[in-house]
């Protein structure tokens, strides 16, 4: 569970922690400003430049104009008291009259402007938030599997998706709201000063900043019981998607209630931190109110006696009392804004965050691109651990030679696996290296060595689109027939063509909806599509029945030809003629020789794989 959020008391005495908190706020506030702020002004496009400048002066337009309309106001007054007491009523009449429409013309004009401007920057906003949505998810895709395995898709998805939000809310208030605001502020009281007087400009002045200190100390404590409730959200839906992912799992051992429990449980947390925010909402609200109508009261109690003693017009009555609602509706509004904006700084700060998390897997700027002439993979003396305490794979040393198959194949958790992943560079080798072609992979780009590999991994998990978007998915630029041919290849385009909808089968989430064979034949006709001339096969044919597995086989051996290929394979039946066949255990190799050889040896190898046939001629 979250921390308690500071108590209300604790806002009076500023402890430094606190000042510290502060500060880091605040300076990751700036950063998030300083970030956003080159996509409103974006380099080398000059129409969107344009634009920016054209909705600041229709700004401006709708600012001086809305501090006009007051004078008019009172003139038009001032006109229509005067008419009363005066013999020239035609004059006056038709002064009064004028002003009246002119009163009228300002405020559309007012309203014109201010709709110029919102339509104006509404291209430049969107694009901003376009442009840092697909640079967030580029970066995303570019963290490493460490990074993604470690962190939860649910969680993820949240923060991208409210940091997104966060930009709507900050164009949409800070640029144009808290800006304007200020300035009109400004200038109001100034006017007061000028037309009524000191002390009027002194009390607006005090109210002014009462209200907005009390705004910012109250909102800055909300913000704490803001961030509680999205974090009670971001557990929520993680704990739900997490369910849902696990929907098999949850069947299988009659867990829906143990779930809904787990869920409910977080739901609690979110209910009670949602509350607190409706609260503290109502306390701020109302103290909003009683400082800015305190202010207006005092001010207009002022205007009311200069008018009684003659010192004041109706008309300057009139003028304070439309500048104090010109004060208190924006004041209003500045609450909820600092709110938003104070919210979306955060929101967008942990998408920032996000964006400046290290990317642990990069090219190095002089990488080139992988050639393979031959495929020669080479293990050098590699030593690898996902962490630095526990080492997984100890000094391995073997090659592959260019159009060779070579099996690794050992007890589970033996690092077989990892080794494919340190071969596609998910992770870099702690020591040692890994070439290929006589290129460390650490010196080429990651688009070039990973084009150069085909995967099919023990599961194949497939996108939620058709079976046709799924194997095309191995190469965007094949044709129809390509399609159809590689999935003839991989057995798969009998079954396909016995579907009703054929090839635009919806594949369900993550290919729920096709068997596991299925799903790894259509992660073989994806990788034969793509073509590489390396191979790496993750247990391909586990899932398979023996007529198919057979078929398929025979795929892999037209598929092989002058090709390299890695395999990790359980049992031992699939790779009896492999060119060499590597046995690791506990990250060491223990064994390598072809099947004969190694049958021969009598080792470890042949003790596997005496286990298996006799476990094979049990199960038949
Ligand atoms: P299997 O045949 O069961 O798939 P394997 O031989 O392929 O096993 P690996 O998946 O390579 O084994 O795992 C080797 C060891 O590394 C295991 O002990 C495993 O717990 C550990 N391991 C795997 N992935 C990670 C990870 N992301 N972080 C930490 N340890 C991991």
């Amino acid at each position: 569970m979250g921390r308690e959020p500071p108590k209300y008391c604790q806002l009076r005495t500023s402890s430094s922690p606190e000042q510290s908190a502060r500060k880091a706020a605040r300076q990751s506030s700036l950063r998030t400003i300083r970030k956003v702020a080159p996509y409103l002004w974006p380099k080398n496009n000059l129409r969107f430049r344009l634009r920016v400048v054209a909705a600041l002066l229709a700004l401006l337009s709708a600012e001086l104009i809305l501090l006009g309309i007051p004078f008019i106001y009172k003139a038009a007054v001032d006109a229509l008291t005067l008419e009363a007491e005066t013999s020239l009523v035609h004059l006056v009449s038709l002064g009064a009259v004028f002003l009246t429409i002119a009163f009228g013309v300002a405020r559309t004009l007012n309203i014109g402007f201010t709709q110029l401007r919102d339509a104006l920057f509404a291209a430049v906003g969107q694009r901003a938030l376009r442009n840092l949505a697909k640079e967030t998810f580029l970066h995303i895709h570019q963290l490493s599997l460490r990074f993604h395995i470690s962190r939860k898709t649910g969680g993820l998805s949240r923060v991208i998706e409210r940091g997104i939000k966060g930009i709507e809310w900050l164009l949409r208030f800070l640029l144009f709201s808290i800006g304007p605001l200020i300035l009109q502020l400004g200038m109001v009281c100034v006017i007061l000063w000028i037309v009524l007087g000191f002390w009027y400009f002194l009390t607006v002045v005090i109210t002014i900043c009462c209200y907005v200190w009390f705004t910012f100390r109250i909102t800055e404590w909300r913000v704490q019981i803001r961030r509680r409730m999205n974090e009670q959200d971001t557990d929520a839906n993680q704990k739900a998607v997490d369910s849902l992912l696990n929907y098999e799992t949850v069947k299988y051992f009659c867990a829906e209630k143990r779930e809904a429990e787990r869920y409910d449980k977080a739901m609690a947390g979110y209910e009670n931190a949602a509350l607190r925010t409706s609260y503290s909402l109502a306390l701020l609200n109302f103290g909003q109110s009683l400082l800015i109508n305190a202010g207006t009261v005092i001010v207009m109690l002022m205007a009311a006696i200069g008018v009684q003693n003659g010192s004041l017009t109706v008309g300057d009555f009139v003028l304070v009392n439309a500048y104090m609602m010109q004060v208190a509706l924006p004041l209003n509004f500045l609450g909820t804004v600092y709110r938003e904006v104070r919210q979306s700084l955060i929101d967008m700060g942990d998408m920032f965050d996000l964006l400046e998390q290290p990317i642990e897997i990069s090219d190095k700027p002089d990488a080139r691109s992988l050639v393979v002439s031959g495929g020669h993979i080479e293990f050098c003396d590699v030593s690898f651990g996902y962490d630095e305490n526990r080492q997984i794979l100890h000094r391995l040393n073997f090659s592959v030679e260019p159009g060779t198959t070579v099996a690794l194949v050992g007890p589970s958790g033996s690092g077989k696996s990892t080794i494919g992943r340190l071969l596609f560079r998910f992770y870099d080798v702690s020591s040692g290296s890994l070439r290929i072609d006589d290129q460390d992979i650490r010196d080429v780009t990651q688009e070039s060595l990973h084009a150069r590999i085909g995967i099919v991994p023990q599961d194949t998990v497939l996108f939620n689109d058709t079976v046709h978007y799924n194997i095309k998915y191995g190469k965007a630029s094949a044709s129809e027939e390509d399609v159809i041919l590689s999935s003839r290849m991989a057995q798969l385009h009998e079954f396909i063509s016995s579907l009703p909808e054929g090839y635009q089968t919806e594949v369900g989430e993550r290919g729920l909806k096709l068997s596991g064979g299925e799903k790894q034949r259509v992660g073989i006709s994806r990788v034969l599509l793509k073509n590489p001339p390396i191979l790496l096969l993750d247990e391909a044919t586990s899932a398979l029945d023996s007529e198919t597995e057979h078929e398929i086989q025979e795929s892999f051996q037209r598929l092989r030809r002058g090709r390299t290929v890695l395999t990790i394979a359980h049992r031992l039946s699939t790779i009896v003629d492999a060119d060499l066949i590597i046995v690791l255990e506990n990250g060491r190799i223990v064994e390598r020789g072809t099947h004969e050889e190694l049958l021969f040896r009598d080792g470890r190898y042949a003790g596997m794989w005496h286990l298996q046939q006799a476990e094979e001629l049990f199960v038949a």
